[in-house]
């Protein structure tokens, strides 16, 4: 068994880059304080649109303890999800590079699990949760929190020296455990590439805020009704999710291609022109798709986004 706090602290690190992960950091679990207040104004001002759930849970969100009772610690994950490989043909409407393989739900709720198993398999007496994308935690808070990185004025985790391309997870745990120093720099400096590049002028001129309700992200996924004109013409050729304030970003320079077998492409996906795209039936949608985080659209949804495709 495993008893020491330090060794723990170096065994959960040590297991999480052996499954994959390329970034991990734990922080102790308390309430973001720091959080409240960032969180209070962006609801009050309506911003994240139709998405009311993020309105449910407003204390749990700033306090993971009200969500896994007896709450120690929190490991936060980053796990690689950049690729190089691109749609073959240039005119076709884009994906987000995310959503290019298996849901990264299924993916790393399997990595996150056995990751639970493994250190209640060494520790004894141990208990906690996972959460990736499925609960109200601020992951990207947390993430600074254990030092990963910094929130960039694109409002996404920045890992230094490794980019944006990361889905983020977490580890709750009952332990108390090593902590890792916040990351405090903010390495934005007076680059505005993101907030120039945005197409619809969804990031505040000063960065750090972002409207969901223009974000294109939002609007191709999340967004069940009609696209509002004044964004359909702004799409820049994108049916699923959005990559461009995180292409245009000078630390992607830095993103490496990722080793994960399940978030390969299909080649029928790469290989989709442009009139493939414009054609897809109900079935090909399925026959594509199923397991990826596409899904999520539905046929009908990606059917409205292509809608807006210009000849
Ligand atoms: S994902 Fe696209 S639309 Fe959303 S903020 Fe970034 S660049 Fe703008
Ligand atoms: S593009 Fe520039 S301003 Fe935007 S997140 Fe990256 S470094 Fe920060």
């Amino acid at each position: 068994m495993i008893c020491e706090k330090g060794e723990q602290t170096a065994f959960i690190k040590q297991e999480a880059i052996r499954l994959g992960f390329s970034l991990a950091g734990i922080s102790r679990v308390r309430k973001l304080d720091e959080e409240e207040k960032r969180l209070r104004d962006w609801l009050a001002s309506g911003v994240h649109s139709s998405m009311s759930y993020m309105e449910n849970h407003f204390n749990m969100r700033l306090d993971p303890s009200l969500l896994v009772p007896g709450a120690k610690s929190i490991v936060s994950l980053a796990f690689n999800y950049f690729t190089d490989k691109r749609q073959n043909d240039p005119g076709a409407p884009v994906v987000s590079k995310y959503a290019f393989g298996r849901d990264y739900h299924k993916v790393l709720k399997k990595k996150l699990n056995a990751l639970l198993e493994v250190c209640k398999n060494n520790f004894g007496d141990l208990n906690g949760r996972v959460f990736v994308d499925s609960a109200p935690v601020l992951e990207r808070a947390w993430a600074k929190n254990a030092g990963l990185g910094w929130i960039g004025k694109n409002t996404l985790l920045i890992a230094p020296g490794k980019g944006s391309y990361f889905f983020l997870a977490e580890l709750v745990l009952d332990v108390e455990l090593d902590y890792d120093p916040v990351f405090e720099a903010d390495h934005c400096g007076t680059c505005s590439r993101c907030i120039d590049a945005c197409p619809t002028g969804a990031i505040d001129p000063e960065g750090y805020r972002l409207d969901a309700g223009k974000c294109i992200s939002y609007l191709t996924i999340e967004h069940k009704e009609t696209i509002p004109g004044k964004f359909s013409s702004k799409m820049a050729n994108r049916v699923f999710g959005c990559d461009i304030c995180m292409d245009v970003c000078p630390w992607n320079r830095f993103a490496k291609q990722h080793r994960e077998p399940d978030f390969e492409p299909k080649d029928t996906f790469l290989n989709m022109d442009k009139t493939a795209w414009k054609q897809l039936s109900e079935d090909d949608f399925h026959k594509i798709f199923s397991g990826t985080p596409v899904m999520r659209a539905k046929y009908p949804g990606l059917k409205r986004n292509t809608d807006f495709l210009q000849d």
